[in-house]
């Protein structure tokens, strides 16, 4: 579990801003082209919140995401966070510097 957490925390760092994707201007979700094969698109629900769903494989199956911290990071960066998400957002990442990520 801690292996496959920091493994994909340490993928998230490698996308690129420029493949987050916002279509959604309530941002109720965004979406981070597949650095794979550059399609398609995952989409991610809930963006920057502990609440994150992403529809890529590795999510359904339970896990973290690196397309779900990403966005976490990309929202972070850019105060992109709705006032409600604000402390939705602190918890999130006091539970990684928890685990000293
Ligand atoms: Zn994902």
């Amino acid at each position: 579990m801690r292996e496959g957490l920091t493994n994909s925390w340490y993928r998230a760092l490698h996308i690129p801003d420029v493949d987050v994707i916002i279509d959604d201007q309530e941002l109720r979700f965004m979406k981070v082209v597949s650095q794979s094969n550059r399609s398609p698109a995952y989409t991610i629900w809930n963006p920057g919140s502990e609440f994150s769903l992403c529809d890529c494989t590795w999510s359904s199956l339970g896990n973290l995401c690196k397309h779900v911290i990403k966005v976490g990071i990309f929202c972070r960066n850019r105060q992109l966070a709705r006032p409600s998400f604000a402390a939705q957002m602190y918890h999130f990442f006091m539970y990684y510097r928890m685990l000293n990520l």
